[in-house]
């Protein structure tokens, strides 16, 4: 049975986790590197970019997480997690670093302050009807690689997009008990 983490430094945890549950998979808190060895999936979740990365960093996290993610291990990123799933980083925190692997700059913030965060329906390649999307001092993805797919769009700009095993989305389908998301990332990344 295939073992997803979630990367439990900050953020949204449980809504990761409570959603795996109700899909009937393993899922399970990663905080140190024994623990990322014994999953075959990852979720990094919705929160701070700028605190997980330098959690991450203190907990010597951030280069197993480069080597797995970089070899092939099957990630979802939601909103911060898009941030750390970013090869290219605008508007970072001073020095602050990403994970990497996909393809992509994202201008993190990008939607605006917490007082714009907002909320729309959004149709998403792969799942029929829309998907209630929640944006929370959200990132958009400005530019994207030959071998990145996107998956939605906000106002011109992508907010869901899969290169290969790795997904990313700038809203955070964990908020909402709509599960559609995370089935769509385990059935094609997994
Ligand atoms: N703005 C946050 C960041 O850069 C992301 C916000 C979120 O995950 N809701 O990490």
């Amino acid at each position: 049975m295939t073992t997803v983490g979630v990367l439990a430094l900050q953020g949204d945890v449980r809504e990761h986790l409570a959603a795996l549950d109700r899909l009937g998979v393993k899922g399970t808190s990663v905080r140190r590197r024994e623990e990322l060895d014994a999953c075959d999936a990852l979720v990094l979740p919705g929160g701070e970019s700028t605190a997980m990365w330098r959690l991450a960093r203190t907990f010597d996290l951030l280069d197993p997480l480069r080597d797995r993610v970089g070899t092939g291990m099957p990630t979802l990123g939601t909103c911060a997690g898009m941030v750390l799933l970013a090869d290219r980083l605008l508007d970072g925190a001073d020095g602050q670093e990403t994970i990497g692997g996909l393809d992509m700059t994202v201008r993190r913030n990008a939607f605006g302050r917490q007082t714009e965060s907002f909320e729309t329906d959004l149709e998403v390649t792969g799942l029929d009807g829309t998907v209630h999307g929640v944006f929370i001092r959200a990132p958009w993805v400005e530019e994207v690689g030959p071998g990145v797919e996107v998956l939605a769009s906000v106002a011109g700009h992508p907010v869901g997009v899969r290169q290969d095993q790795l997904m990313a989305t700038s809203f955070h389908p964990e908020v909402n008990a709509d599960d559609r998301l995370h089935r769509l990332f385990l059935d094609t990344c997994c």
